[in-house]
């Protein structure tokens, strides 16, 4: 709660005020007033320039100002912003529905289109809940998650979602699912190393569902490439086989969350896609797929799922925005912006180019632990002392600092404190997918520096 209230990240507005103040007294630290953005670049009110080097929470992707996205929308508006789904299907839902599933591939005929991520994540459980009532398996019902892990704010979500922060004051309202360990590779619990660790892992999560009775487990959901909840976490490859392995041996449905990851972050469009023989049975993707443009969210599934539901009554789910045109037409230009200007090849070389200058900036600071990622879903961790690989101590307020003298340096930085600070505390690098080189090195020097003025503060 306190790294709520220290970001700001969920303030309420108050009336003719700063939208700050329900949470934070007087006095205290304020954000500036966003003004304008183009490309990577957001200015505030008072003519001070910024550059993103995270694209917000990981999800302005095409950086701001993007005329054909801005076209699309005006066009869409003109036309028609909302018909209701009992009514209509339109134009803007079909042609998204086949680019993306064109773009995923075998195994996601369908697309489902909901209003963000945590949306998405309730659609998937719901889903895939449906679909084991539908094959006669009503026995199967606990969605194990990963401990740490993020798939959202709503209650659904939240008893996926391993935080224990969230958890010690929302448990008594939802239905709290078994965790299993995300498989970090930077600290590692005594004698293991990266690929033993990530074994062991995967064998948590066997002996997990054999302790829940696999009988009663629907489905496993994780982020491929993590996000903030571990700090752009990728596992060795032979983790992903044996998650698919195991869910295969249990019946088990396997979801990937790439809310963050999809979109063509990680250099395809799903991240998926980087371990083709562990395909996931159901994705779900935000963020990304609307660049910050709308609200949009889109759950993949196969279509003999799908069709299993329908035939047993239909979906039992549905929001007022499902499928909204506006969305939809807005979701269909930046994914053409995607593949037009072929922005997934530049995530991947823009990304492999971030962490080698990174891993310069790493080798002369005593703060920055780990450089990892792929393509532009990166994280640094942030630690007192680079050998020992030191979690700061809360009262150092890394994170939080760092974000606020980025700010002062013109760098937007998103960042974390895992809960007690057990896992670690990083930033997000994560620049929109059109960054450039000499982008990329402005982002780079400002970090230095800002890290350098940090490092400063706390020695
Ligand atoms: N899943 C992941 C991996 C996320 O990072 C997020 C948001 O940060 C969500 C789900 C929830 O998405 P939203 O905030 O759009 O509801």
């Amino acid at each position: 709660m306190a790294d709520a209230i220290d970001s700001g990240r969920d303030s309420f507005g108050a009336r003719g005020g700063p939208v700050d103040v329900f949470y934070l007294p007087e006095g205290t630290h304020r954000h500036p007033t966003v003004s304008h953005g183009d490309g990577v670049y957001l200015w505030d009110t008072d003519g001070k320039r910024y550059i993103d080097a995270c694209s917000g929470p990981v999800t302005t992707n095409l950086g701001h100002r993007n005329m054909r996205v801005i076209e699309a929308m005006r066009a869409q508006a003109e036309k028609i912003c909302f018909a209701a789904r009992q009514h209509f299907e339109n134009e803007p839902n079909i042609a998204l529905s086949d680019l993306a599933t064109d773009l995923a591939g075998p195994g996601f005929e369908r697309a489902f289109f909901v209003s963000g991520g945590s949306e998405a994540t309730e659609a998937a459980i719901k889903l895939a809940r449906q679909y084991a009532v539908a094959r006669g398996d009503a026995g199967r019902w606990k969605v194990l998650g990963r401990d740490p892990g993020y798939h959202g704010a709503s209650l659904g979500a939240a008893s996926v979602t391993g935080d224990p922060t969230s958890e010690a004051v929302f448990a008594s309202v939802m239905q709290v699912m078994p965790k299993v360990p995300a498989p970090f590779t930077y600290r590692l619990p005594e004698n293991h190393d990266t690929d033993s660790y990530a074994r062991h892992c995967a064998a948590a999560l066997e002996a997990t569902i054999v302790a829940e009775g696999a009988e009663s487990v629907l489905a496993f959901i994780m982020e491929p490439v993590g996000g903030l909840a571990t700090g752009a976490l990728v596992a060795p490859d032979h983790y992903y086989s044996a998650v698919r392995e195991i869910c295969d041996r249990h019946g088990v449905l396997l979801i990937y969350d790439e809310v963050m990851s999809g979109a063509g972050r990680t250099g395809t469009f799903l991240a998926a896609e980087h371990w083709p023989d562990s395909r996931p049975d159901i994705v779900t993707l935000a963020k990304g797929i609307a660049a910050g443009y709308t609200p949009l969210g889109m759950v993949l599934a196969p279509s003999e799922m799908v069709d299993t539901v329908a035939r047993s009554g239909g979906f039992l789910h549905g929001h007022t925005y499902v499928a909204n045109p506006l969305s939809c037409a807005v979701g269909l230009a930046v994914l053409r912006e995607v593949v037009d200007r072929d922005l997934m090849s530049n995530a991947a070389a823009m990304g492999t180019y971030l962490r080698k200058r990174l891993s310069e900036v790493q080798e002369t600071s005593r703060i920055l632990g780990d450089v990892r990622g792929l393509g532009l879903l990166n994280a640094i961790e942030i630690v007192t002392d680079r050998d020992k690989k030191e979690i700061p101590d809360a009262a150092l307020r890394a994170s939080t600092r760092l974000t606020e003298i980025g700010m002062g340096n013109g760098l937007l930085l998103y960042s974390r404190r895992t809960a007690n600070g057990k896992y670690g505390e990083w930033l997000m690098l994560t620049p929109p997918l059109i960054v450039s080189e000499e982008e990329t090195d402005e982002i780079v020097e400002r970090l230095a520096k800002t890290l350098t003025i940090y490092e400063s503060e706390i020695i």
